[in-house]
């Protein structure tokens, strides 16, 4: 019996986010992420939404279903929110999206915004018809969205999105957005010293970051530490600070999608969304560019490996922290199978994991060991064949 769930909630800005990654049986997978905003109103009809949800496919599920749920958002200014739900059982597609006026303290809908809504729905047809040859404009239905210089309408049968500038849509309210985001350079401060001959072991950590994240990365730096980080794509934004900081102290940063959707199982157009965005987040938060793949739920073929040039990256050492609730047995299970060259899974989304880390790093400190990144484990491993001496 293979059971992993995990439902972390946290605050950062007032919006943060619930996380599950769920198999179970090795027959069910299950990858929900949607957002908590601390507005009760707001959080509630989106947790029933995400709860008929589940059950409903609960209820119908056969082997090998899958379920991911997916988010974005727009933080317009601090007057208005928008949240979008992106749902897939099996792919099948269905949106959502919730506009809330935290002034007022309720949801808006299209007519709230548009002063002609005619005129919307012609503009939408047209642009979905540019987009979509055969599209039948009779059965278009749509959620919309907006930020501070467009409009955004889903279409909900033909997973389309038609983006429209608020120029030219005459609206109700006031829309100027108060945040925003630049494009980011960390500067690498550390630079990992390390002696070859001498045993190295690789941490990586998947699903994250989390709030226990920049614990855990401020105990490797304590300890003079490096580990590989498999983040998920929608969670950077939200964690910026902490993977600024993976990065500044010589950590590395891997690709684990963007909403842990199960990689093997989507159509190219899909799969590229799900590597590339995550890929392009990084690089503006950060600066830095992943070369590592963790393929979710560990499932990897053919065709994923040749539609992408990032590195794929298994493990040997899975004490698996979703299992086991304490942090000594998940240290002892690390610590017993460790040797020179392997590579630890856990997950940086439990406090468990945090608690387990410190107590890995201070042992396996003891005995000798160097924590390097992949990419070092690899220069390691490419240094010792060419001295073709192995500790
Ligand atoms: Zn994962």
């Amino acid at each position: 019996m293979k059971k992993i769930l995990c439902i972390l909630c946290f605050l950062l800005m007032g919006c943060g986010n619930i996380n599950i990654n769920t198999n179970i049986d090795d027959s069910l997978y299950i990858g929900i992420n949607y957002p908590k905003t601390n507005i009760s109103k707001l959080d509630k009809k989106i947790d029933k939404y995400v709860d008929d949800i589940y059950n409903t496919f609960m209820k119908k599920r056969k082997d090998n279903s899958e379920l991911n749920i997916d988010y974005s958002y727009n933080i317009v200014n601090s007057r208005y929110l928008n949240i979008i739900i992106y749902t897939y059982v099996n792919n099948k597609y269905q949106v959502k999206s919730f506009i809330f006026d935290k002034k007022k303290n309720k949801f808006l809908n299209l007519d709230d915004l548009v002063t002609d809504q005619s005129k919307v729905d012609s503009l939408v047809k047209k642009e979905a018809l540019l987009k979509k040859k055969d599209i039948n404009l009779d059965k278009i239905t749509y959620e919309f969205s907006f930020d501070d210089s467009n409009l955004y309408f889903y279409l909900k049968n033909y997973k389309l999105t038609i983006k429209i500038p608020l120029s030219k849509i005459p609206t109700k309210l006031n829309i100027k957005k108060d945040n925003n985001y630049d494009d980011y350079k960390v500067i690498k401060q550390t630079n990992n010293p390390i002696d070859y001959k001498k045993p190295v072991i690789a941490l990586t950590f998947d699903d994250g970051p989390s709030k226990y994240t920049k614990e855990i990365v401020e105990y490797l730096n304590k300890n003079n530490a490096y580990a590989t980080f498999f983040v998920i794509g929608n969670k950077v934004n939200i964690y910026k600070d902490t993977i600024r900081l993976m990065v500044k102290y010589g950590n590395e940063i891997g690709n684990h999608s963007y909403s842990h959707k199960w990689l093997t199982r989507l159509n190219d157009e899909e799969l590229k969304y799900q590597l590339d965005e995550t890929q392009r987040i990084i690089k503006k938060i950060t600066g830095y560019t992943p070369v590592y793949l963790r393929p979710t739920y560990g499932s990897i073929n053919d065709k994923l490996r040749s539609k992408t040039n990032l590195k794929i990256a298994m493990w040997d050492i899975d004490p698996m922290d979703w299992k086991y609730k304490n942090s000594n047995t998940l240290a002892s299970k690390v610590i017993q199978k460790a040797a020179d060259e392997k590579i630890i899974i856990m997950h940086d989304t439990k406090k468990r994991t945090l608690e387990a880390v410190k107590i890995i790093v201070d042992e396996l400190k003891k005995q000798g060991y160097q924590f390097v990144t992949l990419s070092e484990l690899e220069e390691v491993k490419l240094l010792r064949s060419y001295e073709g001496k192995k500790t």
